[in-house]
């Protein structure tokens, strides 16, 4: 693949490449080549691609719903390689994290497709209560009314589109997606894949431009019904604030513990914490930001999380042998960088890590961290593990809740009593005991609670529920 493959990309609006005025580079964040270019179209072009949504009603049946979708999850299975490489060049992550990331848009396609299939609508009697009756009542989920709008952060390009699109096909929608302009090009990418398995094109538009002026179009447009964001805290709550009377979905920002309990074995805790901060370049929101040890065990924790991140090679994202590429750009290398600097400032020690080149920034272990340092209050996007130590159940889980956000968790312990406490007793969307809080399939229910999250789950089945209105018809049968 070379740039050339990529030069100067549009918009999608009804199936049709659509320029503007101003051109938007995309470069390789390793080596700062040119991979591609989009250009931003204009707020009228935007307003087009609603207009347009908002007219089209799609007559697909199930069966056809079903069949654009696994003839997509094919192509793009004959195509992993190729849908790969291009989120490595457009984001700087490894080909081994992009290439588990298009295995899971495969299966955000194949598990939507079986679950199109499915009917969830109930029945039920109405010869119920006080005042029964020979009645009915049959409930059937329908496609909004208005155009879902999509909003979508970088750091997995191709699978947070698919997990906004795919239910919106399935539910027989229309959603115009503006993707992040740091990596744009997947986006683009999977959409030509979608129409080419067959999909309409009024069903799916991608408009790539200024994201101020393109959210504030889609909060304003009387033909949204419904928009749905994933990104950082700050502009979700400032969609929040500008989405009057129009149903919302929020999946904000993380800062998600990895607890070691005392009875934990300390080599499988700590191959599971440098997974979780490490990979995909730490640049996930469910990714271990914080790695919570008892102190009886934090030397030893320490020496195996170190044994074990030696093995974690960093560099040339193409390259065979490398497990962590770069992070989105030089920029947010350096504030990770300042980030750990400052807890250092504070009392932190580097045990391995820490080496910053442009966009890498090498997987870093710091040990002595205090639960209250920015470091770890804040959400820290990279390939950073702190070690906090705890004495007792009450202290984890007190520094586990004593943030806003309240995504996922993962707890390393074998032991019932813990499990059931921190299962009763932790602020967040999922627990994982054994596993890093990123565990999911594409079908579990997944979002966050207090910061991390607002409105419906997604996942495959609660976004297709979100996607829909229920309607319920009642009949003199009983
Ligand atoms: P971001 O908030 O900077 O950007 C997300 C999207 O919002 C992009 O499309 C961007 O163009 C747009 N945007 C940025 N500034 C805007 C503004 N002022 N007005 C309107 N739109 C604007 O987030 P990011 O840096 O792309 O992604 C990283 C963040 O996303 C992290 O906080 C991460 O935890 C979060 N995230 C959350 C989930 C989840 O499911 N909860 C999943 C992935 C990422």
């Amino acid at each position: 693949m070379n740039a050339g493959l990529w030069s100067v990309e549009g918009s999608r609006i009804d199936g049709k490449r659509v320029f503007g005025p101003r051109i938007l580079n995309i470069s390789n964040p390793f080596n700062g080549e040119t991979v591609g270019a989009v250009s931003m179209i204009s707020t009228d072009d935007v307003s087009r691609a609603l207009r347009i949504a908002w007219t089209y009603r799609s007559t697909l049946t199930r069966a056809e719903r079903g069949e654009v979708l696994f003839r997509a999850a094919s192509e793009l299975s004959n195509n992993l390689e190729e849908a790969s490489l291009l989120i490595s060049l457009e984001s700087g992550l490894s080909k081994r994290d992009t290439r588990h990331e298009v295995s899971r848009v495969i299966d955000v396609l194949t598990m939507a497709a079986s679950e199109v299939l499915q009917d969830d609508g109930t029945c039920q009697a109405g010869d119920v209560g006080r005042s029964p009756k020979r009645r009915r009542t049959i409930t059937q989920r329908e496609p909004l009314l208005g155009v879902i709008a999509a909003i979508t952060p970088f750091n997995h390009p191709m699978n947070q589109v698919a997990h906004k699109v795919i239910p919106a096909i399935a539910t027989n929608n229309r959603i115009v997606l503006k993707p992040s302009e740091k990596a744009p090009l997947s986006a683009l990418y999977f959409a030509d894949l979608l129409y080419r398995a067959g999909l309409p094109p009024a069903m799916f538009q991608v408009v790539v431009g200024n994201p101020r002026v393109i959210v504030a179009q889609f909060a304003d447009s009387q033909f949204v019904s419904l928009l749905t964001f994933t990104g950082s805290v700050g502009v979700g709550k400032q969609i929040a604030g500008l989405a009057i009377y129009k149903r919302l979905i929020l999946e904000l920002g993380g800062n998600d513990p990895l607890i070691v309990m005392d009875d934990a074995d300390v080599d499988r805790a700590a191959a599971l914490a440098a997974h979780g901060a490490y990979a995909n370049s730490g640049q996930r929101c469910t990714a271990v930001k914080r790695i919570m040890v008892h102190r009886s065990l934090a030397s030893r924790f320490t020496d195996a999380l170190a044994a074990n991140t030696r093995r974690w090679v960093c560099g040339n994202p193409l390259a065979d042998d490398t497990d962590v590429g770069t992070v989105i750009d030089t920029a947010a290398a350096e504030r990770i960088e300042l980030a750990v600097n400052d807890a250092v400032g504070r009392g932190a020690r580097v045990v391995l890590g820490h080496r910053r080149e442009g966009a890498l920034y090498s997987p870093t272990i710091l040990a002595n961290v205090c639960s209250t340092m920015p470091l770890v209050t804040e959400e820290t996007f990279g390939p950073v593990a702190p070690v906090i130590t705890f004495n007792c159940i009450e202290e984890a889980i007190a520094i586990a809740n004593g943030t806003p956000f309240g995504l996922s968790s993962g707890i390393c312990s074998n032991r019932l009593d813990y499990i059931d406490r921190f299962m009763h007793e932790l602020q967040v969307g999922s627990i994982n005991v054994w596993d890093v809080p990123g565990y999911r399939t594409e079908r579990t229910p997944f979002g966050g609670i207090k910061d991390s999250g607002l409105g419906h789950k997604e996942g495959v089945l609660e976004a297709m529920k979100a996607y829909t209105n229920i309607k319920t018809l009642s009949l003199p049968w009983g």
